[in-house]
């Protein structure tokens, strides 16, 4: 099937409240444009390099999620076009790209990313640890940064009630920030989970993005 039939088929199995990031790292620029004339806006990238490449050769709507792990010595190259950065897990990265939007008069949106599978390879964040950045003074002060919900991968398994307890820890991490952090602000509001393999739980456990590359270009060699 041709990548506009795949966006087309998996779009049924989305609903309309759940934004779909076309993840297209590794892929070429005329399988990022096919999807882009079938309808799709935003896309994902987990490299800075390759993020920075691909950019300047698309058109300028669309709408770029960075879904890797970010080096703080990267963020002034994404800054000024990227939308939104799904994975922080550092105050010192927040710092970075707090400064880098300050100097280009831009606010950054950001997702505090979380360690939620039973894998020790994967980055992100424990509870704790975003609570430290959350009440860091630092952080309180940052005005070009946003943080507007929270992001996590689940464990690679085919133990599907694994997959969806891994994301239930999310939303209810999410809520807890909510609540504790940011009740009076309505842009707190996404939870960024759900890929090629595991989308379907993810969006039945209250996903608001979904990040799907495989099922939408094919697999990755
Ligand atoms: C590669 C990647 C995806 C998409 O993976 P698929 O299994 O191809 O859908 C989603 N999220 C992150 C963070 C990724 O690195």
């Amino acid at each position: 099937m041709s990548i506009k039939d795949n966006l087309s088929v998996l779009l049924k199995e989305i609903p309309e409240n759940v934004k779909l990031v076309a993840v297209s790292k590794t892929k070429p620029i005329e399988d990022i444009l096919e999807a882009y004339n079938a309808g799709q806006n935003i896309f994902g990238e987990n490299k800075a390099q390759e993020m920075i490449a691909k950019q300047p050769q698309l058109p300028e709507n669309i709408h770029w999620h960075f879904i890797g792990h970010m080096q703080t010595n990267k963020v002034k190259h994404i800054a000024p076009f990227v939308a939104l950065i799904e994975a922080v897990d550092s105050l010192k990265l927040l710092k970075e790209i707090s400064k880098q939007a300050n100097k280009i008069n831009r606010v950054i949106d950001c997702l505090l990313q979380f360690h939620i599978a039973t894998e020790e390879t994967k980055f992100g964040l424990d509870f704790d640890e975003a609570k430290e950045i959350l009440d860091n003074p630092e952080f309180k002060i940052m005005k070009n940064i946003r943080i507007t919900g929270v992001m996590g991968m689940a464990t690679f398994t085919d133990n599907t009630e694994l997959i969806r307890k891994e994301f239930r820890t999310l939303k209810d991490y999410f809520y807890k920030l909510k609540e504790n952090y940011f009740s009076d602000k309505d842009y707190f509001k996404e939870i960024s989970m759900g890929m090629s393999g595991d989308y379907k739980i993810a969006i039945e456990e209250g996903s608001t993005i979904v990040r799907i590359g495989s099922i939408i270009f094919g697999a990755r060699t």
